[in-house]
């Protein structure tokens, strides 16, 4: 095909938006007037129209490094060219042992094991698979049930939907895995409303677990998952004292507790993980998207000494754990997240947002007086604007909000009527005033 020809039929298919099913997207109204990112660079995406737009949410929480970064670049155009792919099963390469280490290098110990995975929700899954396998390993084969909690978001595979607390997925999906039960969130506006960093009231949720415990016998129960900082669902902080009776309970019952960092890894409350900035140790933890900074598509499950000594007993030639993916542990993911804990390290990145939080904090809350303004909420660099609901047209306000801000040159994501920021870890705070700035005038503009 001729170069001219080969461009005109690459524009046909650009202007045909009917092929791709897009996810979480209004298609209908994303296909009218769509919005189309062609480049980023550090802060910025720049739009088909020429535009430059702020990213005040890392892309989807994930490119914490921010975009474009050279040493990530660099090392996955070498990596591409050089090792392609290596078959994950009984097969190995060596940079999946050199990010295995480096990695669990940077989690207290004893969390020195790490299961490599391509998303957030495949990282949800391994964790309830190892728990429950786990269970079972050491004559615990009672214990089949797993508990999460209201407004938790685990992805949307079918183990991470249903220990998720998410309505619409109830009412979308229908039944889910049985064995499930769920505490009570942590949210409660009516004493928390306007809190700077973690809530003061409401440590006493966690005696929500108890309740579950004694419904069902701590004997039936494999283990219990929940996001440090609820992202997905609308930025919901734990209260003080939490998630250490959330973890008191769990060794007391000997119930497992599995951290959902997916958002939390990787920088984004100012320690490398939500273990360190909270000093509560699970048993397993997920994490993804800030692993590459968004890159390639990354996960990793990390386990105890405790939990990956359990299986290595059988026949050294068994096969200790029945699960994997054709993708775990990709030669160019391993090279991109390679690239992306150097950027980290060189530039001071996983604790960075410690030294910013109290700005953006100071910025965020500036917002109290903006119409329909009911809640603010932050920790680290992460955030939420809170709007009050259009009555009878839920959602409609916040997108408004999102859809005006787009124009306005900032990127802003809404869940519900609830604005969520998490920018990349390398916003500079005459970034953070542009973002604030900017979000002010879209909420004093919009209906
Ligand atoms: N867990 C949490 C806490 C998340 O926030 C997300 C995504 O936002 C996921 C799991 C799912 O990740 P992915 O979309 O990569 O499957």
């Amino acid at each position: 095909m001729s170069a001219p020809a080969s461009a005109a039929s690459s524009q046909a298919a650009t202007n045909n938006l009917e092929a791709f099913w897009m996810p979480f997207t209004a298609n209908r109204q994303f296909k009218q007037a769509p919005r189309m990112f062609v480049s980023a660079k550090d802060m910025h995406y720049t739009t088909s129209d020429g535009r430059q737009v702020l990213d005040g949410t890392a892309g989807l929480w994930c490119c914490n490094a921010g975009h474009s970064r050279p040493k990530v670049v660099e090392a996955v155009q070498q990596q591409v060219a050089q090792l392609d792919y290596a078959p994950a099963f009984q097969m190995g390469h060596p940079k999946a042992f050199e990010l295995a280490a480096r990695l669990a290098a940077m989690m207290p110990s004893p969390l020195d094991h790490v299961f490599f995975t391509n998303s957030g929700s495949e990282s949800v899954d391994t964790a309830l698979k190892i728990a429950l396998a786990y269970q079972r390993a050491i004559g615990q084969g009672t214990r089949t049930r797993l508990i999460g909690r209201e407004r938790g978001y685990h992805g949307v595979g079918f183990g991470g939907i249903s220990v998720g607390g998410i309505v619409n997925n109830r009412k979308h999906f229908g039944s889910m895995l049985t064995g499930v039960d769920h505490m009570r969130h942590t949210h409660d506006p009516d004493r928390n409303a306007f809190s700077r960093g973690m809530p003061e009231s409401g440590a006493e949720y966690a005696e929500d677990l108890i309740r579950i415990i004694q419904l069902h016998d701590p004997s039936t129960i494999a283990a219990v998952i929940v996001e440090p900082v609820a992202g997905s669902t609308g930025v919901l902080i734990p209260p003080k004292g939490y998630l250490e009776r959330l973890r008191e309970i769990c060794t007391q019952h000997g119930i497992l507790l599995i951290f959902d960092e997916v958002i939390t890894g990787f920088g984004r409350l100012g320690s490398p993980f939500a273990v360190d900035h909270f000093g509560v140790t699970p048993d397993l933890v997920t994490t993804a998207k800030g692993l590459t900074s968004g890159v390639v598509p990354m996960g990793a499950v990390f386990c105890t000494s405790d939990i990956y000594q359990a299986f290595m007993d059988g026949p050294a030639h068994m096969i200790e754990l029945f699960h994997g993916y054709t993708y775990s542990a990709h030669p160019v993911a391993c090279a991109a997240a390679l690239g992306t804990l150097d950027t980290y390290e060189d530039e001071g990145l996983l604790t960075r947002a410690a030294d910013l939080a109290g700005y953006w904090e100071d910025g965020l809350h500036s917002l109290k007086d903006c119409p329909n303004v009911i809640d603010i909420r932050n920790l680290g660099l992460i955030g939420a604007v809170e709007l009050d609901p259009i009555a009878g047209e839920p959602t409609k306000r916040a997108f408004s909000a999102f859809l005006k801000s787009y124009d306005d040159g900032i990127l802003i994501r809404t869940t519900g009527d609830i604005i969520a920021l998490s920018p990349p870890l390398i916003i500079t705070k005459g970034q953070i005033d542009e973002l604030f700035g900017k979000l002010r005038t879209v909420l004093e503009t919009i209906d």
